[in-house]
């Protein structure tokens, strides 16, 4: 059930699950449905951590004046949703949400066909799949046949138990098999860089799982948005038992210390004690380890290990909504926009942003009553902006938003005055409604997942599932992540019900 603010947990779960992201609710999902009682905590007021929306209702005419851009007008009686993240996901998702989330959440998938690529050194439009990518490697950048054949197969054949050494940064595989083609190199990152930090030091393995799911079958999204997925997901976390509660942040997984043997004994909920043997945390991996569990609970290497986990970088995006009369032309589902000379993921992260990803949202995405917006989204670095004072944080948001309208201009000449609504975030926001420190939008970087997967071993019952770069964060890897903790929880602590 969902309870009010002012109802009280039960004393006692099954499974405390901490974070209702994608990955927290499929580890709730999945034992909720196989009969565990499961009480899902959430510190925001709805579900999804970053697979989230939010809607802003114009029900006011006002106006926003930006410095050198004409004035913004809001219409009256209008509302505008704005996907967060969702601007792409591998194919693989149908079946993981067919199987851990039911039929009528999956067959909300649908492809996302024209994606496209705007630099000073190529204008590009594919549809995001081997096929294509095989025929723009060969026609547009003259890169011989078997050398793409080859670089595929490589590619596709990684796996994380296969025989590639893991540890080849991913710029030692470009270099292998396109020597001195920054232009490639950029076609071929540049999207995975965007969807989720990944630069050209990470290793080529986890570059290579990510860029293989998509190449497979292309890009999907889901057709309703994400207000409508979580929806669904909400009606099936109720049916099938869970407790759910938001406004909800944890401070303490409280651990059981006895001689050398450490359990969990459930979380504090303010002043209550919930108790349960088994608490999966789907904060961010350091949170986790630093705050909810505390320091003094686990092992000096274990600690030692997590000061060594980097935190990925975040992002800032600009949300624009347009006018009910007017429609946009046909200009790409995702259009990667740069005008950054040559590829460099520190350009990529700088707070002077040269790169911007588009996601344009057609009223199809929603029908009957979709409405046409746009996310421009560009990586960042919280230092760039945690450190001003208000005034200049303020001044530097309405000079993105000014510079993003200017960019988006190129693209689609006139725009600025079908535009009825405006909104920035940047990485404060994304701290202040998901607790990832510093903002981060993929979590930790992949040596986040050993240490990660350690915690169960030195504390019995306690378990992380949250966005670990590159393989265990995105739609797809919080997911999976989440499957996979469940069926770790139900072998190690129910395994009557373990298959
Ligand atoms: C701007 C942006 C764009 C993105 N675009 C894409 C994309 O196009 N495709 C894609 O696949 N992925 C994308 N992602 C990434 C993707 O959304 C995430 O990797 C994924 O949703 C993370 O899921 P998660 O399970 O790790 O949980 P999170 O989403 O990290 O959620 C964690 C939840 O835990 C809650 N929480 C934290 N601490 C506590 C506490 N102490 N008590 C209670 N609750 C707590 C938070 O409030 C949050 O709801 C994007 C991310 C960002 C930021």
């Amino acid at each position: 059930m969902l309870l009010s603010s002012n109802q009280n947990p039960n004393d006692c779960y099954d499974v405390v699950v901490i974070g209702a992201g994608l990955g927290g609710m499929t580890v709730a999902n999945i034992l909720a449905r196989s009969g565990k009682r499961v009480l899902l905590l959430e510190a925001h007021n709805k579900l999804g951590g970053f697979a989230t929306y939010f809607r802003r209702d114009l029900s006011q005419k006002r106006s926003l004046q930006i410095p050198g851009l004409p004035t913004i007008e809001a219409e009256e009686n209008s509302h505008h949703i704005f996907d967060i993240s969702l601007h792409g996901f591998p194919f693989g998702m149908l079946k993981s949400f067919r199987r851990y989330w039911g039929e009528a959440i999956s067959k909300l998938i649908i492809p996302l066909t024209d994606i496209r690529f705007i630099n000073p050194e190529y204008s590009i439009q594919t549809s995001y799949t081997r096929e294509d990518f095989t025929r723009i490697l060969s026609s547009h950048f003259g890169v011989r046949e078997e050398v793409v054949q080859s670089f595929f197969k490589r590619v596709m054949s990684v796996t994380p138990n296969g025989e590639e050494d893991p540890q080849i940064p991913v710029r030692e595989l470009f270099e292998e098999f396109f020597p001195g083609r920054s232009d490639v190199v950029r076609f071929l990152m540049e999207p995975i860089t965007y969807a989720n930090g990944h630069t050209l030091e990470d290793p080529a393995l986890t570059y290579s799982i990510v860029f293989a799911n998509f190449m497979k079958h292309g890009i999907y999204t889901i057709q309703g948005g994400t207000d409508l997925l979580l929806t669904l997901m909400r009606e099936e976390l109720l049916a099938n038992g869970v407790d759910i509660k938001f406004n909800t942040l944890v401070a303490k997984i409280e651990v059981e210390v006895n001689d050398n043997h450490k359990s969990t004994r459930g979380v504090w909920v303010k002043d209550q004690l919930v108790q349960s043997k088994v608490v999966v945390s789907n904060a961010n991996l350091l949170s986790t380890i630093h705050s909810l569990v505390g320091e003094e609970k686990l092992s000096l290497a274990l600690l030692e290990k997590s000061r060594q986990v980097r935190l990925n970088n975040s992002s800032c995006q600009v949300y624009i909504g347009i006018k009910k009369a007017h429609s946009l032309p046909d200009m790409g589902d995702l259009v990667f926009y740069s005008t950054a000379s040559h590829f460099d993921t520190n350009l990529l992260l700088s707070d002077k942003i040269s790169s911007r990803t588009f996601s344009i949202y057609y009223p199809r995405l929603r029908p009957p009553h979709g409405r046409y917006t746009i996310v421009a989204s560009s990586n960042a670095r919280y230092e760039d902006w945690s450190e001003l004072p208000p005034s200049a944080y303020e001044s530097k948001k309405l000079l993105m938003v000014k510079e993003t309208l200017e960019t988006l201009e190129q693209l689609i000449p006139g725009i600025s005055s079908h535009i009825d609504y405006l909104e920035a975030a940047t990485p404060l926001t994304f701290e202040r409604y998901t607790h990832h420190q510093k903002g981060s939008s993929f979590g930790t970087k992949f040596e986040g997942l050993k240490v990660g997967e350690h915690l169960s071993q030195e504390i019995q019952g306690l378990y992380h599932c949250g966005s670990v770069g590159i393989i265990m964060s995105g739609w797809l890897g919080a997911v999976n992540f989440g499957v996979i903790t469940a069926n770790n929880i139900e072998r190690d602590h129910f395994p009557l019900s373990y298959p």
